[in-house]
C-alpha cells in the first residue's frame, strides 16, 4: 500500500530543546489510516497535524474501544535517528487490538509508515542529552452509534511529540505507596493491554497517593491483594540479596518492553533474574531482615525509576539508603546507551530510520 504525503503549508517553529517537558508540543504532520469492513485498512496518509472531526456519538467516546502504544525515536551521536525495539510495540498493539475486538494491523506496514513519518519529521528529533521524540500510535472506534458492540470502522493515527529528559532535575528516587482501596486489573480483564480505560481507572488511586505525599501507586493483584503487580504505569523490579525479581506476567500485568529488556540484559550480565510471584509481605520481610537492596520501576518514559521509600499500611520503609541503587543505575545507563547508540545492544534491538 502506497502512503500518500501531503505537506503542511506552514511549519511550526521548533521549541527550545532545553525546555521540553512531556506531551505538550506536537510536530507538523501525522499519520492516518482508516478501516471499514469493505476495504479493511486503507488510505494510509501522512498529512498536516490537526484536530480529528468526529460525531458526538462516535463509539470510542462512549465505550472506550481504543488502544495505544508509546515509544521513542532517539538521535544518535552521528546525527542519525533510531528506534528501540519498535517491532515489539506493534506486536503489542495487535495483542491489545485482539482483546478490544479491533481489527489487526499489518505490523511491518505500520513500522514502515512510522519510519516514513519520521523521515518527514526528522528535524523534530531533538539532540540534547536525554531528549527524544515521543511516538504515540493510537487506534479508535469510529462508528457514530450508541449501541454496545464492536465498531465497524476505525481510525489508526500516529502523532509525535518532542520530549525533554525525564530526569531534568537528576536521577532521583521516588516515594511509592501500596493501595488496598483500589485495584488496577484482574486476570481475564484488560490489564495486560494498553487500552484507554485502564488509565482513567487508575487516576483516583494516583490522586490519593499524591495527597498522601507519594509519587506513584504500587498495585497489588486484584484478587487477593497480596502479590505485587506494577507501579503506576511502570513494571517493577526488586533486588533481594543477589536475586533480581520482577512479577511474572500473570495476565493482569502490562508486558513492558523495558521490563523485557531489563530481564534480558540482567541475564546477559550473569545476574540471577527471576520472573515469579512476589508478595508484598515478602518485600516487607526482606526489608526487615536487611535483605532488600533495591526497588525500581521500568517503562519507556523514565527507562528506570528508582524507589527510595515505600509505604504499606502503617509502615514506611526506606529502600537501601534511600538513594539510587547500583543495579538501577547500571540498567538506566546501559539501556540509554543502547537507545542513543553509544553502545551496541543485543541483535535486533535497534532499528534505524
Ligand atoms: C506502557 C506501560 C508499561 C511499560 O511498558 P514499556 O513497554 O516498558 O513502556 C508498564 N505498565 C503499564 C500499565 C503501561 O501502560
Amino acid at each position: 500500500m502506497q502512503i500518500s504525503i501531503t505537506k503542511a503549508d506552514q511549519l511550526k517553529s521548533k521549541p527550545d530543546e532545553n525546555k521540553l517537558g512531556f506531551g505538550t508540543i506536537f510536530t507538523d504532520h501525522m499519520f492516518n489510516m482508516d478501516y471499514n469492513v469493505e476495504k479493511g485498512w486503507h488510505n494510509p496518509r501522512i498529512e498536516p497535524y490537526g484536530p480529528l472531526s468526529m460525531d458526538p456519538s462516535t463509539m470510542v467516546l462512549h465505550y472506550g474501544q481504543g488502544v495505544f502504544e508509546g515509544l521513542k525515536a532517539y538521535r544518535n551521536k552521528k546525527g542519525g535517528i533510531q528506534l528501540f525495539r519498535p517491532q515489539e510495540n506493534f506486536k503489542r498493539l495487535n495483542y491489545s487490538n485482539r482483546k478490544l475486538c479491533i481489527p489487526k494491523i499489518d505490523e511491518a506496514f505500520a513500522l514502515d509508515a512510522l519510519k516514513q513519518l519520521l523521515d518527514v519529521e526528522q528535524a523534530w528529533v531533538p539532540s540534547q542529552p536525554g531528549t527524544s521524540l515521543y511516538i504515540r500510535p493510537t487506534i479508535i472506534a469510529m462508528d457514530p452509534f450508541l449501541g454496545v458492540r464492536a465498531s465497524f470502522t476505525y481510525r489508526f493515527f500516529i502523532i509525535l511529540s518532542p520530549v525533554g529528559a525525564y530526569y531534568a532535575e537528576g536521577f532521583n528516587p521516588v516515594k511509592i505507596m501500596v493501595t488496598k482501596d483500589h485495584v488496577r486489573a484482574v486476570r481475564g480483564g484488560v490489564g495486560d493491554t494498553k487500552t484507554l480505560g485502564n488509565y482513567a481507572a487508575s487516576l483516583l488511586a494516583g490522586d490519593e497517593a499524591h495527597k498522601a505525599g507519594y509519587t506513584q501507586v504500587l498495585w497489588l493483584d486484584g484478587v487477593e491483594q497480596k502479590y505485587v503487580e506494577e507501579v503506576g504505569a511502570m513494571n517493577i523490579f526488586f533486588v533481594i540479596d543477589d536475586e533480581l525479581i520482577t512479577p511474572m506476567l500473570s495476565g493482569s500485568i502490562l508486558p513492558g518492553i523495558t521490563r523485557d529488556s531489563v530481564v534480558a540484559l540482567g541475564q546477559s550480565w550473569g545476574l540471577k533474574v527471576s520472573e515469579r510471584k512476589i508478595s508484598i509481605d515478602e518485600v516487607m520481610d526482606a526489608h526487615a531482615s536487611g535483605h532488600l537492596k533495591e526497588i525500581f520501576g521500568s517503562g519507556t518514559a523514565a527507562v528506570i525509576s528508582p524507589v527510595g521509600e515505600l509505604k504499606y499500611e502503617d509502615t514506611v520503609i526506606t529502600v537501601g539508603d534511600g538513594q539510587v541503587g547500583p543495579l538501577a543505575h547500571r540498567f538506566f545507563e546501559a539501556i540509554q546507551e543502547i537507545q542513543y547508540g553509544a553502545i551496541e545492544g543485543p541483535a535486533g534491538w535497534i532499528e534505524m530510520v
